[in-house]
C-alpha cells in the first residue's frame, strides 16, 4: 500500500507528540502519520518511570553553571535552559485551557542544590549570586544553617552533625513533570485531528529521497508483517536512542561522523507513603570528577500518573541497546567507516568517563545504598528498590583537532533542504521539548516561520514568543505568573 502524506513523523515519545501538535496548529489541513514500534505511545524515555521527571530549568543541575578556570560562574547554559522551559510551560498552559492536556501532569516541587566542602560552597553562593541577578531565578534562596536547611529537607537533615558545613539553594518554583501523561494527551489530541493517523505497532524500516525532494518511507506492520509504503514532503525522526541509525539508514551528508554509545539509567524507588511525606524537594548534588553530567545524584519526590513515590539515583549500567526495547545489536550495527575514528578518538580523550561507567557497573547493592545515605543518613534497606529506568545514547560527533568529540545536550540534524531532521542526544530532553521543535520547525520552514501568519498563531500559543525571558525581567515575572496560575503551580 502506497499513500502521500504531508509530513511523517517516526517515534511516539514526547519529540513528535510537540511537533505534531505545533504542526496541527500552524497547518490545519496537514496530513501526518506518525509511526510508533511499541503496542503503545510513550513508552521509552518518555514514559514516567524511564526518566527523572524533572522540569529541567537550571534552578538546582550544576552542571548547566560551569566554574571558569578564573573562579567565576558561568550561568549562560543556565539562562538559556531557564527561559525554554518557561516556553514550555506557556505551550502547556495553552494547551490546558484548548482541553488538550487534561489529566494533572505537572506540581511543584521546590529544587534544591545541596553540597558539601569549603571550595564547593564557594561555588554555590557565586552561583547564586550570579543567577539572583536575573528575574528568572531572583526567587532562588541560599543557606548555610543547619535549622533553615532542616526547615525545607527535614528527613536529610536527621542523624546529621550539626557542625558539617554545607551550602544549599532552594528555588520553590521548581516542577516534577510527569512526560508520558503529556505526550498521551497529546497523542489522543492528534488521533483526533482530520488528517492525522497515529499507528502503534509500526517500525519505520527504510528511507529513499526520491529525484523530485520527497521521501519514501516503508514501514512494517510488526503484527502483522504488512508493510506500508508513505511518499512525503517531510520526515521528523524521533526515535530517541534509536533515532541515530535511522539517521544512518537516510544516508543524508550531515549525518555522517556520528556515533552513540548507549548508558542505561538505574534509579532506587521508595513507594512508603510515611518515607515520602518527610520529603518534599528535588535535591540534586554535584557529579564526580570525571564523570558524566546525567550523572548528578539526586533525591527527587515524584508523582507518576497520580502515584507519589521518591527516587535516588541515577546510577548508570552499560547496555549494547540504543532503546530499552532496542537489540543487542544496536551499538556494532551504528559502527561505520565515518564515525569509527571518532568514537575511537572519544574513548581515548575520554578515559574519565569510561571510569565511571565502569565504576558504576561494578557497584554492589551495598556501595549503591552507601551514595544514597550521604543524602538520606536514616534510610533503610528495606524501603528501596533497584530498577532500570531509560536508555541515554551519549552522542559523539567528528572533530577536526581531536578527532571525535562528546556532544553534551541536544542535536539537531537536518538535511540542506530542510526535508528529513533527526533529534540526537538526551539533555535536558523532555523539559525543553517545545523549544527545541521550534528550533526544528525554523530550519526546515524558515519561510513559514518569518510568516506573520505563523508567527501569529505561534503567539497565541506561547505569548513571550520572539521576546527575551532573560532580558525583559518584568515580562518573565508575569509569563511564569500566568502560567502557574493555569497550571495550578507555586511560583
Ligand atoms: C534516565 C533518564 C532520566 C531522564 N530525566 C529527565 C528529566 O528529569 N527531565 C527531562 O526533561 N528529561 C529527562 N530525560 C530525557 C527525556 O526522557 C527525553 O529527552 C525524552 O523523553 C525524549 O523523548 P523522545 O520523544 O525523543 O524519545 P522517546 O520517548 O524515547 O520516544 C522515541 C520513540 O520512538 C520509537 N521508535 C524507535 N525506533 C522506531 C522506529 N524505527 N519506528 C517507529 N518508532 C520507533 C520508540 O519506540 C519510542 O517510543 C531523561 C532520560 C533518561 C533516559
Amino acid at each position: 500500500m502506497q499513500t502521500q502524506k504531508d509530513f511523517v513523523l517516526i517515534g511516539g515519545g514526547i519529540m513528535s507528540a510537540t511537533l505534531g501538535v505545533i504542526m496541527k496548529k500552524l497547518m490545519p489541513e496537514a496530513k501526518i502519520s506518525i509511526f510508533e514500534k511499541l503496542d503503545k505511545v510513550a513508552a521509552e524515555s518518555t514514559d514516567g518511570w524511564n526518566n527523572a521527571g524533572t522540569g529541567h530549568s537550571a534552578f538546582c543541575e550544576l552542571n548547566y553553571t560551569p566554574q571558569q578556570s578564573d573562579g567565576t560562574v558561568n550561568i549562560e547554559k543556565a539562562l538559556n535552559i531557564a527561559s525554554s522551559f518557561e516556553v514550555s510551560r506557556q505551550f502547556w498552559a495553552y494547551l490546558k485551557i484548548q482541553n488538550v492536556l487534561k489529566g494533572s501532569f505537572i506540581k511543584t516541587v521546590p529544587h534544591m542544590s545541596f553540597l558539601w566542602g569549603e571550595d564547593n560552597i564557594t561555588f554555590l553562593k557565586k552561583r547564586h549570586e550570579a543567577m539572583t541577578a536575573f528575574a528568572l531565578f531572583e526567587d532562588m534562596k541560599y543557606s548555610e544553617d543547619f535549622d533553615k536547611v532542616e526547615s525545607w529537607v527535614p528527613m536529610m537533615m536527621k542523624n546529621r552533625d550539626r557542625n558539617e558545613r554545607m551550602g544549599v539553594t532552594r528555588m520553590i518554583a521548581g516542577t516534577d513533570v510527569d512526560f508520558e501523561a503529556i505526550a498521551k494527551d497529546m497523542m489522543a489530541y492528534l488521533k483526533s485531528c482530520e488528517g492525522v493517523e497515529v499507528y502503534t505497532n509500526h517500525k519505520v524500516k527504510k528511507f529513499k529521497k526520491l529525484s523530485d525532494g520527497s521521501w519514501k518511507v516503508k514501514v512494517k506492520d510488526v503484527k502483522t508483517g504488512k508493510s506500508i509504503v508513505e511518499q512525503t514532503k517531510f520526515v521528523f525522526i524521533g526515535a530517541g536512542g534509536a533515532s541515530l541509525p535511522l539517521l544512518q539508514k537516510s544516508g543524508i551528508e550531515e549525518g555522517k561522523g556520528y556515533g552513540g554509545f548507549p548508558v542505561s539509567g538505574k534509579f532506587m524507588r521508595c513507594k512508603d507513603p510515611e518515607i515520602i511525606e518527610q520529603h518534599r524537594a528535588k535535591v540534586y548534588g554535584k557529579a564526580a570528577s570525571g564523570s558524566p553530567p546525567m550523572s548528578m545524584p539526586h533525591l527527587d519526590e515524584r508523582r507518576i500518573a497520580g502515584e507519589d513515590s521518591l527516587l535516588f539515583g541515577p546510577y548508570a549500567g552499560m547496555s549494547l541497546r540504543f532503546l530499552k526495547t532496542g537489540s543487542i545489536f544496536d551499538l556494532a550495527g551504528s559502527i561505520r567507516l565515518h564515525n569509527i575514528w571518532p568514537m575511537l578518538s572519544v574513548a581515548k580523550n575520554e578515559f574519565g568517563l569510561i571510569k565511571y561507567l565502569v565504576g558504576q557497573v561494578t557497584l554492589s547493592k551495598k556501595e549503591r545504598f552507601k551514595m544514597l545515605k550521604i543524602y538520606f543518613p536514616e534510610a533503610q534497606m528495606k524501603n528501596w528498590e533497584l530498577y532500570t529506568a531509560g536508555q541515554r545514547v551519549q552522542i559523539m560527533k567528528k572533530d577536526k583537532e581531536k578527532g571525535g568529540i562528546l556532544k553534551l545536550g541536544t542535536e539537531i540534524i537536518n538535511s540542506e533542504d530542510g526535508s528529513l531532521v533527526a533529534l540526537l542526544g538526551a539533555s535536558p530532553g523532555a523539559s525543553t521539548s517545545v523549544s527545541i521543535m521550534l528550533d526544528v520547525l525554523n530550519k526546515c520552514f524558515p519561510e513559514q516561520m518569518n510568516s506573520d501568519d505563523w508567527k501569529n498563531k505561534i503567539t497565541e500559543m506561547i505569548p513571550s514568543y520572539g521576546k527575551s525571558l532573560i532580558e525583559d525581567q518584568q515580562l518573565c515575572r508575569d509569563t511564569r505568573k500566568a502560567s502557574a496560575e493555569v497550571l495550578g503551580l507555586e511560583e
